[in-house]
């Protein structure tokens, strides 16, 4: 992490009018952005842009997605790496369609708060369902990961009722290591 990385952060919270308390209050702690030449190509996404992870997790999810096919569960790549920029992007994007910013924060990380921006979080689905969906949880890819994304490193960052104040998530999963 940079040294002024965390100044950068901030000033970037003052513009989107992130409350300073933000993370502390959600117990939620600053993430590095993954160097892009470090990140491998997993698929692509329904706009043809590349979902990317950092090696080991995407060599941690390719063994995780071949074990469920070969139990017959498909489980599709919908996002992975992202960056600040980005996280900003989608805050603003939210704002300027009205949403107020404790509202936008329940379903989207602040900028460099994000686990997306490590490159090792990856959110999932199925094929031919909505996307990021609470859903998911009823389907039998979720109960495949929710008993076997933990040998593969994987691990549901936000259940139901998290101290982070953001919504149930079954969707996301972040690869920590085995
Ligand atoms: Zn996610």
């Amino acid at each position: 992490m940079h040294a002024d990385y965390p100044d950068q952060i901030a000033t970037i919270h003052r513009e989107l009018g992130i409350p300073a308390d933000y993370a502390k209050s959600r117990g939620l702690r600053l993430h590095a952005e993954a160097e892009s030449q470090a990140m491998v190509t997993i698929a692509e996404n329904s706009a043809g842009k590349p979902i990317q992870l950092i090696e080991q997790a995407s060599a941690a999810w390719t063994r995780m997605q071949v074990a469920a096919h070969g139990e017959g569960i498909t489980i599709t790549p919908l996002s992975g790496f992202r960056s600040v920029a980005r996280q900003v992007e989608l805050i603003r994007n939210k704002l300027q369609s009205g949403a107020a910013i404790e509202q936008v924060l329940s379903i989207i990380a602040a900028p460099g708060y994000s686990e997306h921006h490590t490159g090792r979080a990856i959110d999932l689905g199925i094929p031919n369902q909505p996307p990021l969906e609470e859903s998911f949880e009823r389907t039998a890819a979720f109960s495949w990961l929710a008993k076997h994304a933990a040998s593969y490193g994987f691990h549901l960052s936000f259940p139901r009722n998290n101290p982070h104040g953001i919504v149930y998530e079954p969707w996301h999963w972040c690869w920590i290591s085995i």
